[in-house]
């Protein structure tokens, strides 16, 4: 069994995983990058619609040419890259366990930044009743069959959930010769981004059918009709408006779930509100050294929010094995003594926030992204201490489907010390 070191190793070659490692190596750390497919790039080589990289690289790009702007500087970086390998261990000591083609590798790290991604909520999520026909598969498993695979997911097509993958798939399908005959969503309110529900949907006349889902589904051994009602302000089912919709397939976008599977093996707490670890202002994880970033720790809606995370993971993912190797002071870049901990809540309207734990007094300013619950026209961020405000945003309006970020310079927090051991973001209706 080969066993190798490095200062950082990263788990996933995914735009977190490129970014982590970039910035690792960046800051003098040895670093190899782990992935079990057989390029990197991760969920972006499937995504071939443009709209990413607008604010992290101000141009308009597809997956695969914001994930190729990461994979050259990679491949010219001095990183190890492992491909077809699969992390199958990850202990609290940072040894990792792959396997790929030629048997096992044991690396063993100074620090680990986990950059796993996510996977899609299925059927049994769900629980739709009905039969179990062929048919039915996620919408990112049709966007990859079409767009990898070139093979076609079938003809007459409905989408449940208006998550940006459905919408994105509803477009895509339509421009290959499918019929998508509409995409159904429980809430009162679309899950994707605006821009997605307008190009997507309103420019290709795809109906988009709020506060409705899917009752059943008809057919054995391959689908033939869905059955859809709508539903009420409590998400019951309203009977008198049943109705029955053939097709040959049904696709869902009904949301993502964090990868975190190693996490646990590797002894990490997760976060109940994300489903990704938990992690302080540094990205690190309750346990020492071990940071994550992208997916893994929550789900993102731009890729360019990706790669910032990832870019800070990476570097303190560096600084701690750097520091661990020169100088054995752990608690440099830990909570050193005099530093004080502090839980960062999610309050009113707001679902989680990362990171959940900061510490203070902080030379650094702290960025906190988080999501809203549901849509407000007219609210405002206020962040406080007890009955102390320590941040107040502008009015404007707040989406469930954007990421909000604010950055709390450490004079707004270090005047905490020990006094208020919680901070409250919320988002509050101004009237
Ligand atoms: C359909 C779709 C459309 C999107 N559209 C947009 C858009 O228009 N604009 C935008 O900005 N963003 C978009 N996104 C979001 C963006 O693609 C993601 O936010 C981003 O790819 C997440 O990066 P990641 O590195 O965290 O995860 P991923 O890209 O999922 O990468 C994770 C990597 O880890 C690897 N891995 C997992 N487990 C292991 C293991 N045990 N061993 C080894 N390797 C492992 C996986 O193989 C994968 O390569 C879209 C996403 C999807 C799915």
């Amino acid at each position: 069994m080969k066993q190798l070191d490095y200062d950082v190793v990263v788990i996933g070659g995914g735009p977190a995983g490129m970014a982590a490692a970039l910035k690792a190596k960046e800051k003098g750390a040895t670093v190899a990058v782990i992935e079990r497919n057989d390029e990197l790039g991760g969920i972006l080589n499937q995504c071939i619609h443009s709209g990413f990289g607008l604010s992290y690289f101000k141009q308009e790009l597809t997956g695969p040419e914001y994930a190729e702007l990461f994979i050259n500087q990679v491949a010219a970086a001095g990183i190890d890259i492992f491909l077809k390998t699969m992390v199958i261990d990850l202990n609290p000591e940072h040894q990792v366990k792959a396997m790929n083609e030629d048997g096992m590798l044991v690396l063993a790290a100074g620090a680990i930044v986990l950059a796993m991604g996510c996977r899609e909520r299925t059927r049994g999520a769900i629980k739709i009743p009905g039969s179990r026909p062929a048919g039915v598969l996620t919408a990112g498993l049709a966007q990859r069959y079409v767009n990898i695979e070139n093979r076609k997911p079938g003809e007459r097509i409905v989408i449940l959930g208006s998550g940006d993958i459905g919408l994105i798939m509803a477009r895509r399908l339509t421009l290959e010769g499918m019929q998508v005959l509409g995409v159904y969503e429980l809430m009162p309110y679309a899950n994707g981004l605006y821009r997605n529900i307008k190009n997507c949907l309103d420019d290709f006349d795809i109906p988009l059918h709020l506060s409705t889902t899917v009752t059943n589904i008809i057919g054995h051994p391959h689908l033939e009709a869905i059955e859809v009602a709508r539903v009420d302000e409590n998400l019951a089912v309203i009977e008198a408006t049943r109705e029955v919709i053939a097709c040959d397939t049904l696709l869902l976008s009904i949301g993502l779930i964090p990868e975190n599977e190693l996490s646990q093996k590797s002894g990490v707490s997760l976060n109940p509100r994300t489903n990704g670890p938990l992690v302080n202002e540094t990205l690190e994880t309750d346990q020492p050294g071990i940071f994550a970033c992208g997916n893994v720790l929550h789900v993102h809606d731009l890729v360019d929010n990706v790669t910032l995370e990832a870019e800070q993971a990476g570097e303190a993912a560096a600084d701690y094995a750097l520091q661990q190797k020169a100088a054995a002071t752990v608690k440099a870049t830990r909570l050193a003594d005099n530093k004080v901990a502090i839980t960062i809540s999610p309050g009113e309207n707001v679902g989680y926030t990362v990171p959940a734990k900061l510490s203070v007094p902080s030379q650094k300013a702290t960025r906190i992204l988080f999501r809203v619950r549901q849509p407000m026209d007219q609210a405002a961020v206020v962040i406080q201490a007890g009955t102390k405000i320590l941040y107040q945003s502008k009015t404007r309006a707040f989406k469930p489907s954007v990421m909000e970020a604010v950055v709390l310079k450490p004079e707004e927090i270090n005047g905490l010390n020990g006094i208020e051991k919680t901070i409250t973001v919320s988002v509050r209706e101004v009237k």
